[in-house]
């Protein structure tokens, strides 16, 4: 048993990350806020451990996706983008269009829908492990603020000091690399929205050419600078609407980071000498009230109160607490994913009638999802009378209508396109050199002109079906109105 922890007394150990736990109250009361409701700064002491080693190579993998993300390219297009202001969307580099919003608003429902399945069966997981505010908050701000301030300890003395030069200098040093780093997020950002290649352009052309680019650069900028430099924690407890939605999604058999409240209650320090024995003999579990658990969380709470709305699940009072129980000597796990009904009852993980329900839902909404990815059209094409205009007849006695032709291109190769009348005989002529090829990905305009005999139209109004070829495949077809003479001569 280590010396160090035994015969001290819980207000010595490790101070709490935040001051909200000594509040007796607690559930009346946010972990990171005083009576009076100011902000409670979070200390958090650095996290190590098994599980933190674990966490470390996830995020860094993640990082590493996120950043790289915007020039990761498939068959040319993007790995992801969402170019809201152009409309147009890259999903595994498969371009979406607005015309494709079905099969978005399916690809939504089945990450909204995965994520309940995956916090229905344990937790908040997604938000400790893989959230990019976590990630960065902890692998990246959190880590550089202990190279430049110091552990909790020294963080807290040093915000406590007068304002020396030495303070300003570490204090300034901080910001401007969080500053830094946040136009890089921000930018990135920016590159999920309209592509990595307009943004080098903005980068590398006169910043007043790209006014709307310029300001989102420095609004999101700002943005992030706030979030990791100040609001950090608040974000998860008051801005994300998943952290607020999961507590409905929680159950007795959901897997969370958990206190094992039978085995280490009653809570009482561990004093030189004691056995284990004279601990069970005065009713003590466990816990030895160390709070070094309380230390290292990055929400300020303290998880022996119970699963907590603040709590994202990132297992650094796992570490902690098992890096205790190794050197009281007692068994790992006091702190540990577990579900409510496995700490009180000893059941195992089980796969409960809830969670089967999700994931047949998610199971169908992937099968649609795949179904409409793999059914979609290789092309979008809407041919409508060009604006104002009515007919002509041409000295031939034939008659005219003029067309506006939009095709989207959803595949990755150019397509040569060519357009037949299906029902009824006549010409098509595609306006300029009659040759029409729409690149990959990418949105056409042109115009075409439709001649047809008086004899064979219907009325004033003559239905019109026309195909579009592309090598000789016809790849789809639309109708649109001729419009003739009231009577035909
Ligand atoms: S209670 Fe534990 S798992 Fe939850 S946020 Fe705090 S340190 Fe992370
Ligand atoms: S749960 Fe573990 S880390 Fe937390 S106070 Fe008790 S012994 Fe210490």
């Amino acid at each position: 048993m280590s010396d160090s922890l035994v015969g001290i007394e819980p207000a010595k150990r490790a101070p709490a990350a935040s001051q909200a736990e000594k509040l007796p109250d607690f559930r009346d009361h946010l972990a990171t806020a005083d009576r009076q409701g100011h902000r409670c700064w979070v200390y958090a002491q650095p996290a190590s451990g098994r599980w933190y080693r674990w966490r470390k190579q996830v995020s860094w993998l993640l990082i590493g996706i996120m950043f790289a993300g915007p020039f990761i390219r498939i068959n040319g297009n993007p790995l992801l983008m969402m170019n809201i202001i152009e409309r147009r969307f890259s999903i595994l580099g498969q371009i979406f269009w607005p015309q494709d919003m079905v099969i978005f608003a399916v690809a939504m429902l089945v990450f909204l829908t995965g994520i309940i399945v995956f916090t229905t069966g344990f937790g908040r997981l997604w938000c400790g492990w893989t959230c990019p505010q976590t990630v960065m908050m902890e692998m990246v701000f959190r880590r550089l603020e202990y190279l430049i301030e110091g552990n909790a300890h020294e963080q807290r003395a040093l915000d406590a000091a007068p304002w020396t030069g030495k303070k300003i200098v570490r204090k300034l040093t901080k910001h401007a690399i969080f500053f830094g780093l946040s136009f890089i997020i921000g930018n990135t950002l920016l590159s999920y929205i309209i592509g990595s290649d307009q943004l080098l352009q903005i980068i590398g052309d006169n910043p007043l050419n790209h006014g709307a680019g310029l300001t989102f650069m420095i609004l999101f900028t700002l943005i992030f600078y706030a979030n990791f430099a100040r609001f950090r924690e608040q974000a998860c407890t008051f801005i994300c609407p998943y952290g607020r939605f999961q507590s409905t999604m929680l159950d007795e058999n959901t897997m969370v980071v958990a206190y094992d409240h039978k085995r280490g209650e009653n809570r009482a320090p561990l004093h030189r000498g004691q056995s284990l024995e004279q601990r069970r003999a005065a009713t003590f579990g466990d816990c030895i009230n160390c709070r070094q658990c309380v230390a290292v969380c990055p929400t300020g709470i303290d998880i022996r109160n119970g699963t907590q709305m603040e709590c994202i699940n990132c297992t650094a009072c796992i570490d902690a607490c098992d890096a205790i129980m190794e050197k009281i000597e007692r068994p790992a796990g006091l702190i540990r994913f577990a579900s409510l009904n496995s700490i009180q009852n000893g059941e195992p993980f089980r796969f409960t009638a809830r969670m089967k329900v999700y994931l047949g839902v998610l199971g169908a909404l992937i099968a649609l999802f795949l179904f409409l990815v793999f059914s979609r059209a290789a092309i979008d094409t809407t041919l409508l009378r060009a604006p104002g205009a009515l007919f002509q007849q041409t000295p031939e006695g034939r008659i005219e209508n003029l067309y506006t032709l939009k095709i989207i291109n959803k595949t990755s190769r150019d397509l040569p396109i060519e357009m037949k009348l299906e029902n009824l005989k006549g010409d098509l002529r595609v306006m300029g050199d009659g040759h029409l090829v729409v690149p990959k990905g990418q949105l056409a305009q042109t115009s075409i002109l439709i001649e047809i005999q008086p004899l064979l139209l219907h009325g004033n109004s003559t239905k019109l079906e026309v195909g579009v070829y592309s090598n000789g495949k016809r790849l789809q077809t639309v109708t649109t109105a001729f419009v003739g003479p009231r009577t035909s001569p």
